[in-house]
């Protein structure tokens, strides 16, 4: 199984694209349709499922996370949400706990996320940012990270 851990702030969305929504009682117009065409590229490559890491799911339970995916053109599917460990510093932690807990064979995973938050694996994070969010030459990227197998005896677990 591949996986992508997926933030939505900085990797979905924009500064840009946030001013251009005014009525935020929707959660599902936060997200820009246009990245969620990209995330659909790399989906349609790998066939990776997403686990979501965002701090949205602070909020939201994984289903709702998932619907406002679907509402913006979604096409892949989700296997639920890392841990919280109440702690902002260490997003890179939750998603090791995730994996050291998932009982499905994982053969590669990679981070989208537009925090720094994960120099314990570099290799496998793709860095967005709130000015551009997800980029072709992200997506890019993303696809030859999946398509490198994960060992973790020698990645960071
Ligand atoms: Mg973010």
């Amino acid at each position: 199984m591949k996986v992508i851990f997926l933030d939505f702030d900085g990797v979905l969305n924009t500064f840009e694209h946030l001013q251009k929504v005014a009525d935020r009682s929707e959660w599902h117009v936060m997200i820009d349709p246009e990245k969620v065409k990209l995330l659909n590229e790399i989906v349609e490559a790998t066939g990776a499922k997403v686990v979501f890491s965002t701090s949205w799911r602070k909020l939201h339970a994984s289903n709702k996370l998932f619907k406002f995916l679907k509402l913006n053109g979604f096409k892949g599917n989700h296997l639920g949400m890392t841990p919280d460990f109440n702690d902002n510093s260490h997003r890179g932690l939750e998603v090791a706990k995730w994996i050291r807990d998932c009982e499905v064979d994982i053969q590669s995973f990679v981070v989208l996320d537009d925090t720094k938050q994960f120099s314990k694996m570099p290799q496998r994070h793709v860095l967005t940012d709130m000015f551009t969010g997800l980029l072709p030459e992200h997506v890019e990227q993303a696809i030859k990270i999946l398509n490198t197998p994960f060992d973790n005896s020698k990645e960071f677990l």
